[in-house]
């Protein structure tokens, strides 16, 4: 169960990296348990690795927003989606305790794997997030951040037996909270609709993430429209572009372009882009490996 281990404190060990106004470490939590032993109660203590991800004390302005990020996540508990252990306040430092991911960020793990990607292991991450994300449509739960870096993967699955094993993690601080710059440099992350207005957050919010998270995984992990400028990727969906369909997997590509509608209300279901993505894994489609595209 995702309840907190009584009496923890954490201790971080290693910086992991930065995020949207947060710093993650690695670190370790004591946890003392309890014991009953013939009347006597006895008392140990066990360490347990976990991510520490720190809102910075100068964002302490937005420490309500962190923690209703916090309690989203205590409501979920699903195999691919990251295990929020709790969160804490240490001085002045807000902090959500979160499970360890082992292999870290999709985004980086594609780039360095590249070569090695076949069209079933991109199948199969596909296949996990969309069962992730069912389950909170199913919940009425918005993620509200979906993207290949709040992905992260539990196993590599690059032997052929296993395959990957992903976990979404938290959302992060809301997009309620963000400048428009920082909106803005999300695109084409964050759907067209939360540009203008952050209240238009949704369930259909979260396919289009989806849809460009598809994007880039069939790209190997590459950063949609990553060349160019705010102004152009304001422009981009002022003008209502859409982005170029991946040609390794006309299946997945598919799926993309009919999540990355501009009219949210068209957006399928993940029930229904489940049944699509089993449909074409029982056809047999995904383990014919076909050569990768190149971007233009
Ligand atoms: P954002 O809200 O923008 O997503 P964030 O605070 O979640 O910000 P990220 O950029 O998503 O920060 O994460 C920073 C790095 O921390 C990631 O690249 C990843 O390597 C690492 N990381 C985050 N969570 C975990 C985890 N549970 N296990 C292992 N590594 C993690
Ligand atoms: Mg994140």
């Amino acid at each position: 169960s995702p309840s907190p281990p009584r009496q923890a404190s954490p201790t971080s060990l290693e910086h992991l990296g930065r995020g949207t106004r947060t710093n993650i470490y690695a670190g370790t939590l004591s946890c003392r348990e309890e014991e009953e032993d013939g009347g006597n109660v006895q008392y140990s203590t066990r360490e347990m690795r976990v991510v520490l991800k720190i809102l910075d004390s100068a964002h302490r302005d937005i420490s309500l927003p962190f923690f209703e990020t916090a309690s989203m996540m205590r409501q979920v508990c699903h195999k691919h989606i990251v295990l929020l252990h709790g969160v804490c306040v240490r001085n002045l430092e807000n902090i959500m305790v979160e499970e360890v991911v082992e292999f870290g960020a999709l985004d980086l793990f594609m780039h360095r794997k590249s070569e090695h990607l076949s069209t079933a292991w991109k199948f199969l991450v596909a296949k996990q997030l969309a069962s992730a994300l069912s389950y909170l449509e199913d919940k009425n739960l918005v993620h509200g951040n979906v993207c290949t870096k709040n992905i992260l993967l539990a196993r590599q699955g690059l032997d052929g037996d296993s395959g990957p094993f992903i976990k979404l993690s938290d959302p992060g601080v809301p997009i309620t909270v963000l400048s428009r710059e920082e909106r803005v440099e999300r695109i084409p992350w964050i759907a067209p609709e939360c540009m203008d207005d952050t209240k238009n957050l949704s369930i259909a919010t979260d396919k289009w993430g989806f849809g460009t998270t598809l994007w880039s995984v069939c790209y190997n992990g590459e950063l949609p429209l990553k060349d160019r400028s705010l102004a152009e990727k304001e422009r981009f969906y002022e003008a209502h572009c859409k982005m170029t369909p991946p040609v390794c997997c006309k299946e997945l590509a598919e799926l993309m372009q009919q999540c990355m509608n501009y009219n949210p209300p068209e957006r399928p279901f993940f029930r229904a882009i489940m049944r699509d993505i089993n449909r074409l894994q029982e056809q047999n489609i995904v383990y014919e490996d076909q050569p990768r595209a190149e971007i233009d």
